[in-house]
């Protein structure tokens, strides 16, 4: 019998697990916190680790992991930004993610921020919650229908998000590095980010965060937006200069921003912070502004994109064990 050790666990995640684990036979060890050089002495006696990094996995793990025997790190996210893929493979680490989940998760998370941004539905409730019930300009909505919608990134999550556009009769345009022959159906290519932008009503980012991309989205491509255009990231906070968006934001260089990610949300998500100070400044500004509507990085949350990403990982580290490798290598 395997044993594996799982890192990060939620009490949801140990419930679908164990069922799992009883049919492939594995025995397995649930820790709370991500792998630090703190808690790395737990993985010893294991043959198989899974995390769900969001902070960095530090380069002097990777030899100590060798040396308990551990081939393999399975991350249950598709994004790996949290790993030195390199230095891992020196020590003959092979990480895995889980690449595809539930496309249909975050793109329908998609379609609902930008339908809280065009019809304004913060400034419904707030109104409805004074009992100010009038029909008035400031909750006025536009009509998504009539509108562009700009997809940055047509991998997984964009094509999907960009067919349930389709359905709305909207005219989409994209940017990627590789077009999709199947997605032109549906959606007309451009030949740069900025050319995109300067078109959309609604821009929409599905791509991966690279160090090309950092702040890619900053203050001088929000001036090539339209005044009235929304921007919608619930890809990696990383892709958008935050000082830059909320100066954008502010200058009127675009209308808002739905952030489902912030560059530095390490610390606060998912967590608890209703009884704690968030000493983060730009942070508070995210989470406060008029114009940003925040969630906590809570587009992939539903009941199937939980279960799939917990079986597609473990299945990653079995594969690893039986066989020496696994489809899902990153590294
Ligand atoms: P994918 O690999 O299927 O697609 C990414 C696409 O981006 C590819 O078509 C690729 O060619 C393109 N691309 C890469 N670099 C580019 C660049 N610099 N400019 C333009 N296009 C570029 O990935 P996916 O499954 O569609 O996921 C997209 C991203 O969504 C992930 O990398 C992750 O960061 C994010 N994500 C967010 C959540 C969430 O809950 N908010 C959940 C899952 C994934």
């Amino acid at each position: 019998m395997y044993k594996f050790i799982l890192f990060n666990v939620r009490e949801e995640e140990v419930e679908l697990t164990k069922a799992w684990a009883k049919e492939n036979n594995v025995e397995l060890t649930f820790v709370d916190d991500q792998l630090t050089m703190h808690n790395i002495h737990l993985v010893e006696g294991h043959d198989g680790l899974s995390t769900s990094q969001n902070s960095k996995v530090p380069n002097e793990a990777y030899p100590i992991l060798k040396e308990f025997g551990i081939k393999q790190i399975a991350q249950r996210s598709a994004g790996f930004d949290y790993y030195d893929l390199e230095e891992a493979k020196k020590h003959g680490i092979i990480i895995s993610n889980v690449p595809s989940y539930s496309p249909e998760s975050i793109a329908e998370f998609a379609i609902t921020s930008t339908l809280n941004l065009v019809r304004k539905t913060r400034q419904i409730e707030e109104k409805t919650k004074e009992h100010d019930f009038r029909w008035q300009p400031a909750i006025r909505a536009g009509l998504v229908n009539e509108m562009t919608v700009g997809v940055i990134g047509t991998g997984h999550i964009g094509r999907v998000t960009a067919k349930l556009f389709h359905g709305f009769g909207v005219k989409i345009v994209a940017y990627d590095i590789y077009q999709n022959e199947e997605a032109k159906s549906f959606l007309e290519y451009k030949d740069s980010i900025e050319e995109v932008v300067a078109m959309s009503d609604i821009v929409t980012l599905h791509v991966p965060a690279t160090k090309d991309n950092f702040h890619q989205f900053n203050y001088e491509m929000f001036k090539k937006f339209k005044p009235s255009a929304y921007l919608v990231n619930a890809d990696r906070g990383s892709v958008v200069d935050t000082k830059g968006l909320i100066k954008a934001l502010d200058d009127g260089l675009l209308a808002g921003a739905a952030l489902d990610t912030y560059e530095n949300e390490s610390h606060f998500i998912p967590k608890d912070f209703s009884d704690k100070e968030i000493d983060d400044e730009l942070f508070l500004e995210v989470l406060n502004h008029e114009k940003i509507l925040f969630t906590p990085h809570i587009a992939h949350y539903t009941d199937v994109s939980v279960r799939n990403i917990m079986q597609i990982a473990l299945k990653s580290v079995l594969e690893v064990l039986e066989t020496g490798d696994t489809q899902n290598r990153v590294n």
